[in-house]
């Protein structure tokens, strides 16, 4: 039995509420408090109800899944303003399918023959200061990463200098830190290039303009992450761009055990629009499932005419609180960040003074994983003696338990010293 009552129910939104008994605890996996923002290794967020019940729905029947894909495209064309759109099994993946997509196109040869990129244009440019984790997925495409810049600047004459006829995109990450190109400077010498960007927005959101942002900026091909603010199935993303390119992402992701008589698509084969039927593409080992497409779709359309202000309000009401009650520990001292690498989600910076307390903020970071619910905070500034606390994913009353465990987490140390 957890010792807190308010936990013995979780909430979804709006007063709905699951019964604790969840599968999870017949499962012996302990649920924990995620005060980390919408971190995929920590379940990223949780699904808002409808989209629960549209992917319920959409487990009842079945659809042609190109049909179902092609219709999902144009909804994510309204509302991102792009010309095209596609449902993916996430960001990472989305940028894969983006980097095969302008390697391949069309042409059912280029697409069989991935990730051997011989006979076409195979390098992706990065600035510097873009480079992460997440573009081992332009890699596994079978691409390679062409750097310019410094870590800190790059030259708008450094971009063009590197564009070649072996170039096939530039990569271009959001929420990197300022210095860089930005992205109409680098759409503007790739375009003069003839040069597809793409663009990983996958934690770029809210703000919600942005789902139309860096379409107007001129992207070719946007990918956002369906598991994190969107509130989509967590293994879903989206891609936004260009019909041709994402007509490559379709043919390269589709599963294609089909005739070429009989295919959706022979007509574009009898009309020479394709050369032939490829094989499996590359794309295939992210499949997406029909009820991940339709719950991405109701929780596109859902954020799309949300209350973003209410959103802004609650969290800045929550930080507040977190902020106050942690500053009146000894030993911590806690701020309130607004804007947080260009984010619009208000966080809370603890810092742990390590000569009151003898303690690093790492131990107090890994006693709060190790309490009863284990509660997860953003160790991203763990080196610097700090760690944050987002109020993204915060159910009712969870607030209410980090300050306590917090509290004794800290006198437990106190007592100790
Ligand atoms: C989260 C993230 C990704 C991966 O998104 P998924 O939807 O989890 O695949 C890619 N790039 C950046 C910058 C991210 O923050």
């Amino acid at each position: 039995m957890r010792n807190d009552v308010r936990l013995t129910t979780v909430l979804i939104e709006g007063g709905q509420s699951v019964p604790a008994q969840s599968l999870y605890d017949q499962l012996g996996v302990r649920r924990v408090i995620h005060a980390a923002g919408t971190k995929t290794r920590l379940g990223g967020t949780l699904m808002l109800p409808e989209v629960v019940e549209a992917m319920v729905q959409a487990s009842r029947a079945f659809v042609k899944m190109d049909e179902l894909q092609e219709r999902a495209g144009q909804i994510i064309a309204e509302v991102t303003g792009a010309e095209s759109g596609y449902v993916t099994s996430g960001a990472a993946a989305g940028l894969l399918q983006a980097a095969a997509a302008c390697m391949a196109g069309a042409d059912p040869v280029r697409i069989h023959r991935l990730p051997d990129t011989t006979g076409m244009p195979n390098q992706v440019i990065m600035q510097k200061g873009h480079r992460m984790d997440y573009d081992k997925a332009v890699f596994t495409a079978g691409a390679e990463i062409v750097e310019i810049g410094f870590p800190g600047e790059t030259m708008p004459w450094e971009l063009e200098a590197a564009i070649n006829d072996r170039t096939a995109a530039v990569l271009h990450v959001i929420n990197r830190p300022a210095g860089p190109l930005d992205l109409p400077q680098v759409t503007k010498i790739a375009h003069r290039c003839g040069i597809p960007v793409i663009v990983d927005a996958a934690a770029a959101l809210p703000p919600a303009e942005n789902l139309r942002r860096f379409i107007v900026e001129g992207a070719d091909l946007v990918a956002f992450s369906g598991g994190k603010a969107l509130r989509g199935p967590q293994a879903s993303g989206i891609l936004a761009g260009r019909a041709d390119l994402i007509r490559s992402v379709l043919l390269q992701h589709q599963d294609m055990d089909v005739r070429e008589t009989t295919w959706t698509y022979s007509a574009d084969l009898r009309a020479g629009l394709l050369k032939g039927r490829p094989f499996h593409g590359i794309g295939r080992p992210f499949k997406v499932g029909k009820e991940e497409i339709v719950g991405l779709i109701v929780a596109l359309r859902a954020y799309a005419s949300r209350n973003h202000a209410a959103d802004i309000q609650r969290w800045r009401e929550q930080v507040t609180i977190l902020d106050a009650e942690a500053n009146k520990i000894p030993g911590l001292h806690a701020e309130i960040l607004q804007h947080y690498g260009g984010r619009a989600v208000p966080l809370v910076r603890v810092s742990v003074d390590p000569v009151s307390t003898g303690l690093t903020a790492a131990e107090v970071v890994t006693r709060l994983d190790q309490g009863d619910p284990p509660i997860c905070v953003d160790d991203v500034p763990v080196n610097e003696g700090a760690f944050l606390i987002n109020p993204f994913s915060l159910q009712e009353g969870e607030l209410e338990v980090i300050v306590d465990q917090l509290r004794t987490v800290m006198k437990r140390i106190t007592v100790q010293s």
